[in-house]
């Protein structure tokens, strides 16, 4: 059995003090696949720093976020393009849009997704989605990609049930973190109506640390408490979980 964090930034300052560490406690814990979402061009040596060190358990990825869209848009997705056709990704994520930190970009942030989304396909990569207060909007850009080359992830999923269904529709599947484990989470009171191969596992550490570590610093090995959660909401050992989750996580990324 082993366990697939789908997204989580272990290059994160937060991890300075003891990143090697906190890695190889999650290995223990058969926490055995990482993969690392994008920020913006910051970010990018630091993630092959990750891979250097752990290079049979880190999958790269390669985007700029939502929230790094600003004036420097033009050079940061330059920078995407230049790396994308450089070497090796496994997403590109995580791109979307996010409108509760700021809005006075959201059509730069509207265009840079969208761009983002033609260069999976060019490249045939699954997408990892970053949507935070702008459900319609996202849905609106993925109504005018969607299609068979259009696939990935929707990431720290916290929708309705209907948003689930429509997110599955353009052949994403969710992201599942700490939120599934929150009292006023909300989806654990349909997630198991959704079928368990739409799911996968993450954490997005080092934010949203899922109970009893709501609130503290999150790290990948308490990906297997999001996973106890679901076995407990779909009523299925925790063996199958990490078993389905993980080859969901391979489904998408290829890998
Ligand atoms: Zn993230």
């Amino acid at each position: 059995m082993i366990f697939t964090d789908t997204h989580t930034h272990l290059y994160a300052d937060a991890f300075e003090d003891d990143r090697t560490a906190m890695i190889e406690r999650a290995l223990e814990q058969k926490v055995k696949r990482f993969f690392i979402p994008a920020i913006d061009s910051e970010t990018t040596q630091a993630m092959y720093d990750l891979e250097n060190k752990f290079p049979e358990h880190m999958f790269l990825m390669m985007g700029l976020h939502p929230t790094s869209v600003s004036e420097t848009v033009d050079q940061e997705l330059k920078h995407v393009e230049e790396e994308l056709a450089k070497r090796r990704f496994y997403a590109v994520g995580e791109i979307g849009i996010d409108l509760y930190w700021d809005q006075s970009f959201f059509e730069a942030q509207r265009k840079a997704f969208k761009h983002q989304i033609q260069l999976a396909k060019k490249y045939n990569l699954p997408i990892v989605i970053h949507c935070r207060e702008a459900f319609d909007e996202v849905f609106d850009v993925l109504e005018e990609e969607k299609g068979d080359d259009l696939y990935g992830i929707f990431h720290c999923f916290t929708g309705t049930k209907a948003q689930a269904e429509q997110a599955i529709s353009y052949n994403m599947k969710l992201g599942i973190g700490g939120v599934a484990t929150f009292k006023n989470g909300k989806i654990d009171q349909f997630l198991s109506e959704i079928d368990l191969k739409h799911i996968v596992l993450e954490t997005d550490a080092p934010y949203l640390a899922p109970k009893p570590y709501r609130g503290k610093r999150n790290e990948s090995v308490y990906v297997i408490k999001v996973a106890e959660k679901l076995s407990e909401l779909y009523g299925v050992s925790l063996e199958e979980i990490a078993k389905q989750t993980t080859q969901n996580s391979r489904d998408v990324f290829g890998i």
